[in-house]
Parts: structure tokens; C-alpha cells; sequence
């Protein structure tokens, strides 16, 4: 059986709309990945997908309550292939330091994101490459050996 790919979604309130909107046009790709997502954003997909039968959706905790810490958690686990994330670039979050802190994990462990719909697009522009990517862990051996000096 193929292994199916995790994709993470998660958008502030005012992406939600378009994230939905996004989600629903690639609906037919987005029923064979696992979807995982913070837990306000997982509750709109669900609910505005319902017309077109309803999506898989693992919820975690809201993204202001530990959500985005839970997603970039998983990632450093190994446990998330693809990352979407349509984050407000135009109002302030409470918990902005949770969402530096996913952008920083999917940077370093070299995951496939995107923070907006042109990108979202280019990522899952071919159906084919999304399922046979194969995600290639960083080798952090030479940062985890790195010498520490001790105060003398
Ligand atoms: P939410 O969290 O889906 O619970 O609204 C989104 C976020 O991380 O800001």
C-alpha cells in the first residue's frame, strides 16, 4: 500500500477563508495525504468541507494554546512531509514567537512549506511528485559534536 504523506495546515483567522478555499480546489489530492492541523483551523476545514465529504482531520491544540508548538514538534520527529501554513502577514499574533519558532523548525529540518496560495500551488502543482517525495533528513552529526568549551 502506498504511504500516504502528512501534510500540516494551519492559518490565522483571517486566512482561514482562503485556506478553506485552497483546501476545497485541491480536495481530491488533500482526501489521500493524513492531514494533521492547529485545532481552529482543523474545525473550519472540516466544517467547510462537510458539501464535499468530509476530510480526516488529526487536531491538535488551538496554535496560540501550543498548536503550532505540537506541529513543529512533529516535524522534528520526522512526522510531517509537507507544511502549509497561511500565516497574516498584515495583524499582529499573540503568540508570534510560536509561529517564528514552526517557520524556524521547517526551515531546519528541510520541509517543504508554504505561506500562501501561489506557493501552496507550486507544492502540490503535481500530484505524482507530492506522493513520491521522499523527505531527507538533515544529518545534524558534525552540530551535535560540536565542541562546548567549559568555563575554566
Ligand atoms: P488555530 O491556530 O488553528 O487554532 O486558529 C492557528 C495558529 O497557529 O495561529
Amino acid at each position: 500500500m502506498k504511504n500516504k504523506k502528512n501534510v500540516a495546515l494551519v492559518a490565522h483567522d483571517n486566512k482561514k477563508p482562503d485556506l478553506l478555499d485552497w483546501v476545497r480546489e485541491h480536495i481530491d489530492l488533500m482526501v489521500n495525504y493524513r492531514l494533521y492541523a492547529t485545532g481552529t483551523t482543523g474545525n473550519f476545514l472540516e466544517n467547510g468541507t462537510k458539501d464535499v465529504g468530509a476530510l480526516q482531520i488529526q487536531k491538535l491544540l488551538s496554535g496560540p494554546l501550543g498548536g503550532d508548538q505540537q506541529i513543529g514538534a512533529k516535524i522534528a520527529e520526522g512526522e510531517i512531509d509537507f507544511l502549509v501554513f497561511f500565516w497574516d502577514p498584515l495583524e499582529p499574533q499573540p503568540h508570534d514567537p510560536d509561529v517564528k519558532a514552526l517557520l524556524r523548525i521547517a526551515v531546519t529540518w528541510d520541509i517543504p512549506f508554504a505561506c500562501n496560495r501561489a506557493s501552496a500551488n507550486f507544492l502540490f502543482s503535481s500530484a505524482q511528485e507530492a506522493d513520491n517525495y521522499q523527505r531527507q533528513a538533515p544529518d545534524f552529526s558534525d552540530y551535535l559534536q560540536r565542541s562546548v568549551h567549559q568555563k575554566s
